[in-house]
């Protein structure tokens, strides 16, 4: 399939790094394909970035049918672009695609015709370190129809956003409440998939906890309330008597790609890794027995971020000295330095863009 380009005529002004904050500014550019039974997915093209003319009944817009993800082009200090297992994304976006009932993408067309939007569109990647150009691949379903089936058509789309530092104002453990009156997930449900339906349900217990003066919500499981599942919408780690543990892939968990990652550097560098199940009630026990050393959620947007207090029923505890701890530290250097091309990649993680092409 050929990818049709049509550029736009005007562009829109490009913000300094210092004024860039996250998923406000889109570039001038996206890319776009349909779905039909009778075709396939046809029709790849990169256009001017343009709103989505709908029909108020369009399926997307009632019942959800809608997977995304999210990765981020990075610039290097020679001035290359690259991408951090870009593949992982797109792999990981036909498995939400399966269990939404929407029909899987080729990976290498959707991965190819990435590199060429962002060859479009590199003058938007920007230069500060910190600083990235997120992406959004995204596939709706389209069928002006209110039946509740999946739809027969649907639109896959990439927009470009780019981003500031997650950290501008210093990289501050954060504060997260523990809930029992919600859950994000369920057994048999989609918490492992990147559908839009997770973040509109994550949204009461968010607010409430960002009432209540905390940043992000730690999830519990919904069979127990009992072991712990996600922070907010990242992966968590604990480290505890030096062994680094995160929640075992049960099907309520996203399987984040940052935390594969932080599990491949741990083995590497021999520490003792553990995906298992872990209960709040083993993280109140390990702090009181002085055993809890460090806490930090994972993800693209953040890296890594670590945990400061928790707060569980009517306990708060507070986390190591206020500072971030050594291995949350360790890690989100490892891992950025790979990202903004500083350091050698372990085989396959690193993709580079040639601007010049
Ligand atoms: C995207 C996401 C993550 C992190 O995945 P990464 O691939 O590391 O960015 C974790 N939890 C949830 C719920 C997510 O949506």
């Amino acid at each position: 399939m050929k990818l049709k380009i049509q550029k736009t005529e005007t562009l829109k002004p490009r913000p300094k790094d210092s004024e860039l904050s996250f998923g406000t500014l889109f570039t001038d550019h996206m890319f776009n394909m349909d779905y039909h039974p009778d075709k396939g997915w046809h029709n790849p093209r990169i256009d001017p970035y343009h709103a989505i003319e709908m029909d108020p009944s369009t399926m997307v817009l009632h019942y959800g049918q809608a997977i995304f993800e999210g990765l981020k082009a990075y610039r290097t200090e020679s001035g290359d672009i690259q991408l951090f297992r870009p593949r992982e994304n797109f792999k990981r976006f036909n498995q939400s695609a399966r269990v939404m009932c929407i029909p899987e993408i080729d990976e290498d067309l959707a991965l190819d015709a990435l590199k060429q939007l962002l060859i479009i569109e590199k003058e938007w990647v920007p230069h500060s370190l910190g600083t990235s150009l997120y992406i959004r691949p995204t596939i709706i379903a389209m069928d002006p129809f209110l039946g509740v089936r999946a739809s027969h058509t649907y639109r896959f789309f990439i927009i470009l956003s780019p981003v500031g530092a997650y950290y501008s104002e210093g990289f501050n453990p954060v504060k997260i409440w523990v809930t029992k009156d919600h859950v994000r997930a369920v057994r048999g449900g989609v918490g492992y998939v990147k559908t839009a339906g997770n973040y509109a349900a994550s949204l009461f217990a968010g607010e409430l906890a960002s009432k209540n003066g905390y940043t992000q919500v730690l999830w519990l499981d919904g069979v127990d309330l009992k072991y712990v599942e996600e922070v907010g919408s990242m992966n968590i780690f604990f480290l505890i008597d030096d062994e680094l543990i995160t929640p075992n892939l049960q099907g309520s968990i996203l399987p984040g790609i940052t935390r594969d990652s932080i599990i491949n550097l741990a083995k590497v560098w021999n520490m003792k890794v553990s995906e298992r199940r872990i209960s709040i009630d083993e993280v109140f026990e390990a702090h009181s027995a002085g055993k809890l050393q460090e806490i930090f959620g994972t993800g693209t947007a953040a890296v890594v971020s670590p945990v400061g207090v928790i707060k569980y029923e009517d306990k708060i505890i507070h986390i190591g000295t206020g500072e971030v701890g050594p291995v949350a530290n360790k890690f989100f250097a490892a891992l950025t330095d790979i990202q903004y091309g500083m350091k050698d990649a372990p085989e396959g993680w690193i993709e580079t863009i040639a601007p010049s092409l």
